[in-house]
């Protein structure tokens, strides 16, 4: 019985949460703090020393030795610096333990090798990480010991952001303002926060370790750049939701009680579509907070995949020909008294808040497609958005039936009389309780689905921190939020110039309404006649950043400077050069150095067999065909190996960080593509033995 955890007991015990702080400090600087953290008002130093002594009582009693201002630079991985709570030795040659305000509230990490984007140079490389009290601190405990893990936002000496977090908090502001501002033209007089929710459901492959580690692609780039399909893909769908196999399920347990113990309310876990892919779906939590747990949880579940022996891809597409993996971003706004926004409620046809709500969410999603298209690029993602599984490059919304009925009616007349229910599910069998459906069917291939009482962005990379999707997401809504108000605080007939606006909004931007089946080409070709955006890559859709609108949107809400979205773009134009140049010289080493020489050995002793069957006096024919024709494919991947190298220093020459990042996805992958063909197809040519590293069904089926 002893393996069998109590969640209850063992949820959050690593978090300085809420509980604890009410516990451990003073009553009035336990006010103190919930007042910066609620209402954002500035925090007293004083009370900044008396919460790090106690943060830091706290952390010792945990084991922890170390601090650590934990932050999210724009590398798209999570970055810290770990001090030690020691001071100077006393004279009698023993230390103390210490933690004041100011190392709680400010650090300084010299930090200056992060990306910036040129808007910190290395002379004045000087940047500070900033404690964001709403998302609480924890104990991390790896082989560096226990360390105490501070939030924090990460900015330049001039306050620009040069990470994730920032500008979600600024985004954050900016919808409660508006929504606020809303929400009183409703009459709600009782609501004083609201804030979006996130639930993000993580996808990811695990392979095992030793096999992961003989494969240089996987390695270097995350994702396998040469191998063959198995004859058994995912077609019989056998794996979707299949009983999870004991090793995995070990693994699982793992991370659930690693992320109970840090607060992370760890749900739902299955087996994914495809072989070896599994998910994992928290419990949503405030938005900057889900964010923060999402990076627990990817490196929980890579820290937990190396205690089994196992290997975490979260790569979007490790396995050409298979399942990609990715992030759905579930979301939603909710005021601190529990009034969720997008609740359409048992009548949405009488629902003139939700309706307006609604129209807005429209009108900021067809008028900023492009930027949140942009949100999800990310190197990986290339091979997912647009390749028949995962949602297509273009962004659409989903209502759903009844929705969708609501809407119609308000188009056509003004306003709406009935809403159509969800009617009851029988299944033919008297022992099989008889229940109603759901209004609202779900529809897997929309990349922005309404499901009941949210919506769920799918489109986001597995890899991808998922900030800048809700970055987007807020700040678009605000703006809608705050057009409707400039509107309508002046009405002199409130309902009815909201039931005017919504009908206006839904009329106008009806084109962004598509319930059909998205992977379709019909579709394609439709969303070109409604002249919706169809951004196919990560280097397409990178220039969105910095338009005209995109400044105009983020500067009204102060959520970015035309600078940060400058620097912002420069880096992500750097970064897709940087991960395709790497893609394509871990091919060339990999094919120079390991698959032409076995291939060679292979129809050498090939050839030698011919010549002793020869001897024999018998017609070594199967075997000379063979050898022509891996001799006929070898040729072509050396020829193809060749100008890879030519193409890929022609591109790293390149100084202009828009036109090296266009090199690489105009000229570079093509040209990996032309090697990865012949290769392929030796591979399913040379004895499995020879063949130097282990293939996709040893990857994916023998976990
Ligand atoms: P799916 O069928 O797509 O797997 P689920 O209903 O399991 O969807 O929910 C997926 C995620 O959505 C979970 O993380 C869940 O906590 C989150 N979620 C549920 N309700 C909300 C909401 N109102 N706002 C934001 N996220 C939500
Ligand atoms: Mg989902």
């Amino acid at each position: 019985m002893s393996e069998y955890v109590k969640v209850s007991e063992i949820f959050g015990e690593n978090v300085f949460n809420d509980s604890v702080m009410r516990e451990r400090l003073p009553k009035k600087v336990y006010a103190e703090l919930k007042k910066t953290i609620e209402e954002g008002r500035d925090l007293d130093p004083a009370v900044a020393d008396v919460i790090a002594h106690e943060m830091k009582e706290w952390a010792i009693e945990k084991g922890a030795t170390h601090y650590t201002h934990w932050f999210q630079p724009l590398t798209g991985v999570t970055a810290e610096k770990h001090d030690s709570f020691i001071t100077a030795p006393m004279s009698n040659g023993k230390v103390l333990m210490s933690f004041s305000g100011k190392e709680l509230i400010k650090g300084e990490p010299d930090a200056s090798s992060f990306p910036s984007g040129g808007l910190r140079a290395t002379f004045e490389a000087r940047g500070y990480t900033a404690w964001d009290c709403t998302s609480p601190a924890f104990v991390r405990y790896d082989a560096a010991g226990a360390i105490l893990c501070i939030p924090t936002a990460f900015c330049s000496y001039k306050g620009e952001a040069l990470d994730q977090k920032t500008p979600l908090l600024r985004s954050m502001e900016a919808i409660n303002k508006e929504s606020m501002r809303l929400l009183r033209l409703f009459g709600n007089t009782t609501s004083k926060k609201v804030t979006p929710s996130v639930g993000p459901e993580q996808e990811y492959f695990l392979v095992d370790r030793e096999k992961y580690l003989q494969r240089e692609d996987l390695v270097f780039a995350g994702r396998t750049l040469f191998g063959a399909m198995p004859p058994k893909g995912q077609e019989l769908e056998d794996h979707y939701f299949g009983t999870i196999r004991q090793r995995i399920a070990a693994f699982m347990k793992d991370v659930n009680e690693e992320l109970w113990k840090l607060g992370v309310p760890a749900k739902t876990q299955h087996n994914e579509v495809a072989p070896a892919q599994h998910e994992l779906a928290p419990i949503y939590a405030e938005c900057n907070v889900a964010a923060d747990q999402n990076h627990i949880v990817m490196t929980t579940l890579k820290k937990i995949a190396c205690q089994h022996g196992l290997y975490c891809l979260l790569h979007e597409k490790p396995f050409a020909g298979v399942n990609g993996s990715g992030k759905h971003n579930n979301w939603s706004i909710t005021t601190d008294d529990g009034i969720n926004l997008l609740d359409p409620g048992k009548k949405p046809h009488e629902n003139l808040q939700f309706q307006l709500v609604l129209a807005c969410i429209l009108k900021a999603v067809d008028e900023h497609a492009d930027l949140l298209r942009e949100s999800a690029a990310d190197v990986g993602n290339d091979h997912r958005l647009g390749a028949n599984e995962a949602p297509p490059a273009i962004i659409s919304i989903y209502l759903g039936e009844q929705l969708d009925d609501v809407f119609h009616q308000i188009i056509e007349t003004g306003s709406a009389d009935h809403s159509l229910k969800g009617e009851s599910l029988t299944t033919g069998v008297s022992t099989l309780p008889d229940f109603r459906k759901d209004a609202t069917d779900r529809n897997r291939t929309s990349p922005f689905a309404f499901t009941g009482n949210k919506f769920e962005f799918r489109m986001v990379g597995s890899k991808d921190s998922i900030s800048g999707p809700n970055v987007v997401l807020n700040t678009i809504v605000a703006e809608a939020f705050s057009e409707a108000c400039d509107i309508l605080e002046g009405a002199e007939d409130f309902e009815q110039a909201a039931r005017d606006l919504t009908k206006k909004w839904f009329t106008e931007h009806q084109r962004i309404v598509f319930n059909g089946n998205g992977y379709t080409d019909e579709w394609v070709a439709e969303a070109e006649r409604r002249g919706l955006p169809n951004i196919r890559s990560m280097v397409d859709a990178i220039p969105a950043l910095t338009t005209d609108k995109s400044v105009a949107l983020f500067e009204k809400f102060g959520v970015f400077t035309k600078a940060e979205l400058e620097s912002r773009a420069e880096i992500q134009f750097e970064t897709y050069a940087k991960a395709i140049n790497i893609e394509a010289k871990t091919m060339i080493d990999m094919a120079k150095k390991t698959i032409i020489p076995a291939v060679i050995k292979y129809t050498t002793s090939l050839a030698s067999s011919i010549i002793a069957v020869k001897n024999c006096g018998v017609d070594p024919e199967v075997q000379t065909e063979l050898l022509g024709k891996i001799n006929c494919h070898l040729k072509e991947a050396q020829k193809a190996l060749e100008a890879l190298e030519v193409i890929t220093a022609k591109a790293a020459a390149i100084e202009d960080m828009e036109a090296a990042a266009r090199a690489y996805h105009d000229e570079v992958m093509p040209a990996m593509e032309a090697l990865r063909a012949p290769v392929d197809a030796m591979e399913v040519l040379v004895d499995k033995k020879d063949w130097p590293m282990p293939a996709y069904s040893d990857l994916i089926f023998e976990v």
